[in-house]
């Protein structure tokens, strides 16, 4: 069965088992993931299914490296040698490996490194940098999940890419395996101007893929340079984008004579993912960002406590909060339950009204919009500032409000504390807690009546978390 054909029930059956490779994989071979099925006594072997997954508490970057140390990342990196490989590879891939080993073949260890050894990093992250590890099987995994982006996005091989995205990163790597598996030709020259435009004036693009937020002077840079843009058909804002983004954009391809039927379409890593997830063609961009079935898992947690949002337990469908991700069938780095710091609206698994595929859609994803950079420039994790704040006795309610300052936009975080009785402790604890949870202080503590707090002013990011523009 395709893809992106399966029902509801072969979806669940297909990942149900697949949760249960992973979760052994991981257990086994992730130093992080022993200790932490360990203490929460949890045992591997009782997370049976997609729904079980669901109540192991969810973690991100800040939970496996509290300080933001990139190295303490390597413990989410499975290491598993021959005995690894024989126990949790599939079948097909095992039958053949056992073959070369009982004619004794070279190929025997070959087959098992390509399984178990990570040789391949790309940079993620939303607080700070950290690689994350692709197996040779992984890498195979990208190229043949970037081959269905490819046909999501309506692309086919006869189309040429041209990215302007940051070398090394998860993004260019799923571009770049993308094109690979499509088979269509592709340019990454990174990101400076000049080099952009040196290689679009090479390979004039029917493809560009670039940050969300810089496409509009890109486009601009290459009208400018002389490149030819009447063929470009596919505008990919990488990084789901926001509807300002979008519309800035459409206006950019406007602005430079693009192909009449050009579209703007997302396409988007989540932090500590691989695998690049796009918006379908048909849709012009509005059915939301298509995941892989057999490869993502996609769940939703609320953003402020970390806790499973009620409604079904496998996909929470219809609910929204911060998207977790669990990967399966990727054996470099380990993505289990993985706090993505994005925010749905919602997972839609009803087929896609434009393209009519069968698989999980991210519906209004805030891309990274649970840290956020602070005025210091450095960026605070709201997700460790709410974990501080909620379900403490001493505070009746709090708020969040994040944004620019008035005077001069720069950004600050204000957090609004209405407490229980002795005013004075619960702000000097609250303080102490943000401190040690988030690494850093907030820009400003402020004491508020409780009644005061449902007023303020702002856009709800979550029912606590507030963002003014
Ligand atoms: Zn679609």
């Amino acid at each position: 069965m395709a893809w992106d054909r399966l029902g509801d029930k072969a979806r669940q059956r297909l990942q149900d088992q697949l949760v249960r490779e992973q979760v052994r994989a991981v257990a086994s071979g992730s130093a992080y993931w022993k200790k932490r099925f360990a203490d929460i006594g949890r045992p591997a072997a009782s997370v049976t299914s997609v729904d079980k997954l669901a109540s192991v508490p969810a973690v991100g970057e800040r939970d496996v490296s509290p300080t933001g140390d990139a190295a303490a990342m390597a413990s989410l990196v499975l290491h598993g040698g021959e005995k690894h490989f024989a126990l949790h590879t599939h079948g097909p891939t095992l039958r053949r490996a056992l073959r070369k080993k009982a004619t004794r073949s070279r190929d025997y260890p070959r087959i098992v490194a390509r399984e178990t050894r990570a040789t391949s990093y790309g940079w993620t992250g939303l607080g700070f940098r950290y690689p994350v590890a692709s197996t040779r099987g992984d890498l195979d995994v990208l190229s043949r999940t970037g081959a269905r982006m490819w046909s999501v996005i309506g692309a086919t091989a006869d189309d040429a890419l041209l990215a302007a995205v940051p070398p090394g990163s998860v993004e260019y790597d799923a571009l770049h395996y993308a094109a690979l598996g499509a088979g269509a030709p592709a340019l990454f020259p990174g990101i400076d101007p000049a080099e952009v435009a040196t290689a679009a004036l090479l390979a004039p693009p029917t493809v560009l893929a670039v940050a969300a937020a810089a496409a509009t002077q890109v486009l601009t840079g290459l009208n400018e340079a002389g490149v030819p843009l009447k063929q470009l058909r596919t505008l990919l804002l990488v990084g789901a984008p926001t509807d300002d983004e979008r519309a800035a954009a459409r206006r950019g391809l406007a602005d430079v004579g693009a192909a009449g039927d050009a579209v703007v379409l997302g396409v988007h890593v989540p932090a500590g993912g691989r695998l690049a997830w796009a918006e379908c063609r048909p849709s012009a961009g509005g059915s939301g960002l298509h995941t892989y079935p057999d490869h993502d898992l996609v769940q939703v947690v609320d953003p402020e406590s970390g806790d499973p949002v009620s409604g079904e337990p496998s996909t929470a469908a219809g609910a929204g909060g911060e998207l977790v991700l669990s990967q399966l069938g990727l054996r470099g780095s380990a993505v289990l339950r993985w706090r993505t710091g994005d925010l749905a609206a919602a997972i839609d698994t009803s087929p896609c009204p434009a393209c009519q595929r069968k698989v999980p859609r991210l519906v209004g994803v805030r891309r990274g919009a649970l840290v956020v950079a602070t005025d210091a420039g450095l960026p605070l994790d709201l997700r460790a500032v709410a974990g501080a704040l909620a379900g403490r006795a001493d505070l009746a309610d709090w708020r969040v409000v994040v944004g620019g300052r008035a005077r001069d936009g720069r950004q600050q975080v204000v957090v609004h504390l209405a407490p229980n009785g002795d005013a004075g402790a619960a702000t000097v604890g609250a303080a102490a807690d943000i401190r040690a949870a988030a690494g850093m202080l907030p820009s400003q503590l402020v004491l508020a009546e409780n009644g005061e707090l449902g007023r303020l002013p702002g856009e709800a990011l979550t029912r606590r978390m507030l963002l003014r523009r």
